[in-house]
């Protein structure tokens, strides 16, 4: 087929920055105030997009570390005792609040982060507040929810978060703790800390009894200060399968509580008989959505043989048209790398898959001149055992590959150490069926791809991980019977 070149016209639409605050400096959240870090050092958070300053942000050591969890501690004596209609009243100003702030948390996020505009506007924001209204309603009704129970608090949560959803991880983690009567000790991703910051300036005013919520800045060491301190009951932790890992063995002989949300390496599995089109737009939102900086991102696609040149061509010409550059410009699909390290790790993975042989294709996009950024990419004539197909890039990076029969997609789409997300494209919803009973995945999407809702689970099997988010499932994470 002649490759069509598609040029889009459109005049930049830049998101004002004028509306919000970012200060010089920033320091730790502990006890209800704003408290310098023990040992005065700081690191910079910087915009990926521009590599340009954004804010000092403190560094905790151990002793701040402490300092939070006593103060978590103290907080959950009263806390844990305010009736759950209480707690739910300060879970619902707090999203509500969010609400009132979305366009400032969104500019902050895009700017700190690198995640376009329209993501960061339209879903991470949105659903943060969402997840603080859905566990507010639920504060009350801990003994509906587990009738026959009797649900009572674990004490101080240490939560620790990525970078690639920043205020929508924390929501996750902070949300159901408060409502089930925990307190918490949350420590952001060194990347991008500052919308858990201005998550903390607005929970002081919210007026939050001090010490429910600490927020802790500071680079794996703090999180490393976290898990191991003997003050906390239960660590709640988002990120890589490698420190979920240590994480793991490091708690291992206490009676902490855990929780792992780690990586993926998701199937998009696309059968002959799927409205094409659709589906194609479903494996560009399953990649291409955050930069691929999703855990749950679609990033091995498997298409039925009679159909894969058709897809694969439409596909090409679906990618051409994605616009990447400013995140800050609403126009924009694509935006910036999180960080000098990832896109690092992202081009050593493009440069293997090239060195093993396979076929690599990149969407024509110029790419700014600073900052992090890489083309939308996928490879095709990759291997099931490539590092392409089995191991997380968390980057734009697509590997596909052809299958015949519906047992040849499941065995393939299973044969991953992962077990977070899969995605099905299908008329057939006796084929729908039949792929949700057989893929070792904890989400499994059919016709769409990375909807999430507060309401439902979410959590992966295998390497991704134990225990889920969302939901029921996500408040008896932080209950004990
Ligand atoms: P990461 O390197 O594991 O870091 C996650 C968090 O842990 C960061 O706050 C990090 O601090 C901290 N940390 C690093 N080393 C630590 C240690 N030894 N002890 C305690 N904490 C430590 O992961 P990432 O690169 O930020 O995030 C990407 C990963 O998260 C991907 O694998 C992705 O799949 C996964 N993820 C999973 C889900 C899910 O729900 N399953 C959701 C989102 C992301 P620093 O930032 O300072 O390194
Ligand atoms: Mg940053």
């Amino acid at each position: 087929m002649a490759k069509k070149k598609i040029v889009w016209e459109l005049s930049e639409a830049i998101e004002s920055t004028d509306h919000i605050e970012i200060k010089d400096q920033y320091e730790l959240f502990i006890g209800g105030k704003f408290v310098p870090p023990t040992q005065k050092k700081y690191f910079d958070t910087v915009n990926p997009a521009n590599e340009e300053k954004l804010a000092r942000i403190a560094e905790a050591n151990e002793e701040d570390i402490t300092k939070a969890v006593k103060s978590a501690r103290k907080a959950f004596n009263s806390w844990s005792k305010l009736s759950g209609a209480e707690r739910g009243k300060y879970i619902f100003r707090i999203a509500r609040m969010i609400q009132e702030r979305a366009k400032e948390f969104a500019v902050i996020e895009t700017l700190d982060g690198g995640k376009p505009i329209r993501e960061s506007r339209d879903i991470d924001i949105p659903l943060a507040a969402n997840h603080f209204f859905y566990y507010a309603g639920w504060a009350d009704k801990l003994e509906y929810a587990f009738p026959n129970r009797k649900p009572h608090p674990i004490g101080v949560a240490g939560q620790i978060i990525p970078w690639n959803f920043p205020l929508l991880m924390a929501a996750w983690k902070i949300a159901p703790a408060l409502a089930c009567g925990n307190t918490v000790v949350l420590k952001p991703a060194e990347t991008t800390p500052l919308t858990a910051l201005k998550l903390a300036e607005l929970i002081q005013e919210s007026g939050l009894p001090e010490g429910v919520v600490n927020i802790v800045t500071g680079a794996g060491e703090s999180g490393a200060a976290l898990v191991n301190h003997k003050g906390v009951d239960k660590i709640a932790f988002t990120g890589s399968t490698e420190v979920g890992k240590l994480i793991q063995q490091s708690t291992a002989a206490s009676n902490k509580k855990l929780t792992l949300e780690l990586g993926g390496k998701a199937a998009n599995i696309i059968f002959e008989d799927a409205a094409i089109d659709q589906a194609v737009e479903g494996i560009v939102n399953g990649i291409y959505f955050n930069q691929g900086h999703v855990c749950c991102a679609g990033s091995r696609l498997f298409v039925q043989e009679s159909v894969f040149n058709q897809v694969l061509d439409k596909l090409k010409a679906r990618m051409e048209t994605l616009i990447v550059g400013n995140p800050l410009d609403k126009n924009t699909d694509v935006g910036a790398i999180n960080s000098k390290g990832q896109l690092k790790t992202i081009e050593s993975y493009i440069k293997s898959g090239v060195a093993e042989g396979a076929e690599l294709h990149q969407s024509s996009a110029q790419l700014p001149k600073k900052g992090f950024w890489c083309k939308p990419t996928l490879f095709t004539e990759v291997s099931q055992s490539s590092k392409l197909v089995q191991e997380e890039i968390f980057g734009p990076v697509l590997a596909i590959q052809s299958f015949r029969t519906v047992s040849e997609a499941i065995s393939k789409a299973n044969n991953t150490p992962y077990g977070l997300s899969a995605g099905i494209w299908t008329d057939k919803g006796s084929k729908i069926f039949n792929m949700i009973m057989n893929m070792n995945a904890g989400v499994v999407w059919a016709n769409t791809y990375n909807k999430f809702d507060p309401a439902s689970p979410f959590g992966g099997f295998k390497e991704s991980g134990y225990g889920r988010e969302g939901g029921l499932h996500g408040l008896s994470a932080y209950l004990n019977f």
